[in-house]
């Protein structure tokens, strides 16, 4: 195995969004982090009630995937086309906005205070923007689970270490995988070549080589055919990546398209209430 290199590191930042909550954001917005096809990557993590419990309260989304991961507490989710679902920890939730979807994101505290989760934004190649929406459920017990190495891997999206996750992505190939390693642990994990990736360390602190990336930062990885993996202490991180689109992006608040004009199109159909073009149920 060729093991990819780290080629930057990004730390994520406070901010907040929805009605409030407060979260840690990496996004390729506007900035020299390029996650392509990737867009934006958003933590939550808090055992604070009121710093996450007014939620994601009905919006519109246009032009790209929503993929949620819940490491603890879960999510429900109402939307446009008439579905509604929630997940727990070890759940995702996969949605694709295509031509336009509003929908709501809640969150489901369960005993424990304690809610710890990620939304990534996937983006969709030009010309499978405006499909129909969709939306997928995957239980925590759906999601493939299994030891490589010292790693216990779990493995939402895509193919890693020989193994196919739930997901393979519908419009856009998408790998995504839970990673864990005890004190002291390795780990080799082969993914396709073509596959341009990152990782974002949510737990402790992963080395690559000489490199050690901390919890809350995201390293963008170079060319190989998998990864080598190493940590000091317990430590998670995400590991994902996909064929990157190399596309323009234009990007306003919920939409993301590839020209102003479309971006202009898309505020226009939910100003006139046109977004959601099969209304299913309001919400
Ligand atoms: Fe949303």
């Amino acid at each position: 195995m060729q093991s990819r290199n780290i080629k930057g590191v990004i730390s994520s930042r406070p901010t907040s969004d929805g009605a409030g909550v407060s979260i840690n954001r990496l996004t390729g917005f506007g900035s020299r982090l390029n996650m392509d096809p990737f867009l934006m990557l958003d933590e939550i993590r808090s055992d604070i009630e009121d710093e996450y419990k007014a939620g994601f309260p009905p919006h519109p989304h246009r032009g790209f995937e929503t993929i949620t991961y819940m490491l603890a507490g879960g999510f429900s989710h109402r939307d446009s086309m008439g579905n509604e679902g929630s997940i727990n920890t070890g759940g995702a939730q996969w949605m694709t906005a295509g031509s336009g979807v509003i929908h709501s994101e809640m969150p489901l505290p369960g005993d424990d205070p304690m809610m710890h989760g990620f939304q990534f934004w996937l983006n969709l190649p030009a010309k499978e923007k405006m499909q129909s929406p969709a939306y997928r459920d995957i239980q925590g017990r759906e999601v493939v689970e299994f030891w490589q190495n010292d790693a216990q891997v779990r493995l939402v999206a895509g193919d890693l270490a020989g193994h196919s996750g739930v997901v393979t992505g519908k419009t856009t190939r998408a790998l995504l995988a839970d990673v864990r390693l005890p004190p002291g642990g390795a780990a080799d994990l082969v993914y396709a070549r073509d596959l341009t990736s990152q990782f974002y360390v949510y737990e402790g602190s992963a080395k690559i080589g000489d490199s050690l990336v901390q919890r809350g930062e995201l390293a963008r990885l170079g060319e190989g055919d998998g990864l080598r993996l190493s940590a000091k202490e317990t430590s998670g991180l995400l590991l994902f990546g996909g064929l990157p689109l190399n596309e323009p992006v234009a990007h306003h608040g919920p939409f993301v398209m590839n020209t102003a004009a479309e971006i202009d199109q898309a505020i226009h159909d939910f100003q006139q209430g046109t977004l959601v073009r099969n209304p299913g149920k309001s919400l």
